[in-house]
C-alpha cells in the first residue's frame, strides 16, 4: 500500500509553490498569520483562475477539472502555509459552486459558475443571526413572494466579508404558518439592492473581517431562490460538511508555528536560551505531534469525497480537532515568548513582530466558526458513533 502522493500531485504542489513565491517576491502578499481570508484581492484571484486553481474539483461539465479532493487539499495546504489573499474566490469555490451544483437550476448555474471559476464575483453568506447560531431553524429573517420576487425582511449576523462581496446566500423563512425545518429557504441576493445596510463589527484583534447585515424590503428575483421552498434547512446541513472538512481549519495561523520554530533555532539570543527548557521542547513537540495528526485528519476528509460520500462525522472530528489544535498553537507561542511577546504588532520589542498575540486574538473565532466544539462533537457522539440524541 502506498501512502505517498503521485508524481502529478508533487507537480502541483511545486506549481504552487513556485507560483506563490514569486507573488511573495512581488509583494502581493506577506506570509502572516490569519490573513489568508482577510486577503480579499479579485487581482490576485485572477491570476489563481488563470491556473485553473478556481473549481477544480468541479466537473469538466461546468467549466471545472474534474480533479480530486486530494488535489485540491494540496492546492490549499501551500494557499494556507503562505497565508496568499484567497478571500475574494474562497467561499464561491469551496461552498456556494458545489452547492449550486447540487441544487441550483440550470438558470443559476449558468449564470454564476463561469463567473466564480474566473475570479468575476464574490460571495458572502449569510447564515446566523442574533438569535439563530447553533440552532439555525430559529431563522427569523423573511422571504415573502411578490410578483417576480422575493421580498426580504430582517438581520443578519457575522457575516464575514459582507462588505466586500458581490452576493450575499442568505437562509430566510418563506412560510410563516409551517414547523421550522419546513419553513426555510436559501435564497442569493445582490448586494447593492436598495433596502440593504451593512454594519462593521471589528473582531478584538482589530480587525474588520465581519457584519451585520439588515434587509429592509430587499427584493430579489425568484429565480433566485436556490434547490426547493421550504427545503433550505436540509440543503444547509450537507452544504456545512463541505465548509467544516478543510486544512483551513488547521492552518489559520501556521505562519505562527513556523516562525516559533525558527526563533527558538536561532544560533544566538532569546531563541537559543529558550530552546534549552525541557518544558518548551516538550510543549513544541507535541505541537508538531498534533500538527501532523490534524493534516493527515484533513487529507483523510479529501479521501472520503473522492470516495463521492458526503463527509458527515468525520468533518465534524475534523474540525474539532484541527481547530482546538490552532488554539493551542496560539497559547503555547505566546507562552513560549514572555512578557514581550504579549507585544503587538509596530512594537519594535515584539518577538515575531507581535505575530503570536495578534494571532492569540482571532483565537476563540477558530472554535465558533462554521460550527462550535460542542456542536461538532454532538455529531461526532450520535452521527458517527450511534449515540442516542437525548
Ligand atoms: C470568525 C467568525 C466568522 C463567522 N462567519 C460567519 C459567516 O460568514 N456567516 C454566518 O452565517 N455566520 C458566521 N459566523 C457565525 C457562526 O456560524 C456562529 O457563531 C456559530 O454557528 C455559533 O452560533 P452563535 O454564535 O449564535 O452561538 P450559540 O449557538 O448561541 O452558542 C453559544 C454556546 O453554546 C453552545 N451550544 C449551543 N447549542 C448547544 C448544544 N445543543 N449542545 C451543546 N452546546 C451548545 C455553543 O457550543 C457555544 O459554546 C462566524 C463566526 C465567527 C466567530
Amino acid at each position: 500500500m502506498e501512502f505517498g502522493f503521485t508524481k502529478e500531485q508533487e507537480q502541483l504542489r511545486e506549481g504552487v509553490r513556485s507560483f506563490l513565491e514569486q507573488e511573495l517576491a512581488a509583494e502581493s502578499f506577506a506570509a502572516r498569520s490569519n490573513q489568508w481570508v482577510e486577503g480579499f484581492s479579485q487581482e490576485f484571484s485572477r491570476k489563481v483562475a488563470q491556473r485553473g486553481w478556481i473549481g477544480m474539483t468541479w466537473p469538466r461539465e461546468y467549466s471545472g477539472q474534474g480533479r480530486s479532493y486530494i488535489d485540491r487539499a494540496i492546492l490549499m495546504e501551500e494557499m494556507l502555509r503562505y497565508q496568499a489573499p484567497i478571500g475574494y474566490h474562497f467561499l464561491g469555490d469551496r461552498q456556494v459552486g458545489p452547492s449550486l451544483m447540487h441544487f441550483g437550476s440550470d438558470e443559476l448555474k449558468k449564470e454564476f459558475l463561469p463567473r466564480i471559476i474566473n475570479a468575476s464575483v464574490s460571495f458572502c453568506l449569510g447564515f446566523s443571526e442574533p438569535d439563530a447560531g447553533s440552532d439555525l431553524v430559529a431563522v427569523r429573517t423573511n422571504a415573502r413572494e411578490e410578483g417576480d420576487y422575493y421580498v426580504i425582511n430582517g438581520q443578519k449576523v457575522w457575516t464575514s466579508l459582507a462588505h466586500k462581496a458581490d452576493y450575499i446566500w442568505i437562509l430566510a423563512r418563506t412560510d410563516p404558518e409551517a414547523p421550522k425545518h419546513k419553513a426555510l429557504s436559501e435564497l442569493i441576493i445582490d448586494l447593492k439592492s436598495p433596502g440593504i445596510t451593512i454594519r462593521p463589527i471589528i473582531n478584538m484583534a482589530g480587525a474588520h473581517s465581519f457584519n451585520e447585515v439588515f434587509f429592509e424590503e430587499v427584493k430579489t428575483p425568484r429565480t433566485y431562490l436556490v434547490g426547493g421552498k421550504n427545503r433550505g434547512f436540509y440543503q444547509i446541513m450537507t452544504q456545512v460538511d463541505y465548509e467544516r472538512a478543510g486544512l483551513e481549519r488547521l492552518m489559520q495561523n501556521y505562519p505562527l508555528f513556523e516562525k516559533i520554530i525558527k526563533f527558538l533555532r536561532e544560533d544566538k539570543g532569546e531563541g537559543a536560551r529558550l530552546r534549552k527548557d525541557p518544558i518548551i521542547r516538550d510543549s513544541i513537540g507535541r505541537l508538531e505531534v498534533e500538527y501532523q495528526t490534524g493534516r493527515l485528519f484533513c487529507y483523510y476528509v479529501a479521501w472520503v469525497l473522492d470516495q463521492g460520500r458526503i463527509p458527515n462525522y468525520e468533518a465534524a472530528l475534523c474540525k474539532a480537532y484541527c481547530t482546538q489544535f490552532e488554539q493551542r498553537l496560539n497559547d503555547i507561542a505566546t507562552r513560549i515568548l514572555g512578557l514581550y511577546g504579549q507585544l503587538l504588532p509596530g512594537s519594535k520589542w515584539a518577538p515575531i513582530n507581535g505575530e503570536a498575540p495578534e494571532s492569540y486574538l482571532f483565537g476563540p473565532s477558530y472554535t465558533l466558526q462554521g460550527g462550535t466544539v460542542e456542536i461538532l462533537k454532538n455529531i461526532v457522539a450520535t452521527r458517527g458513533l450511534g449515540l442516542p440524541t437525548s
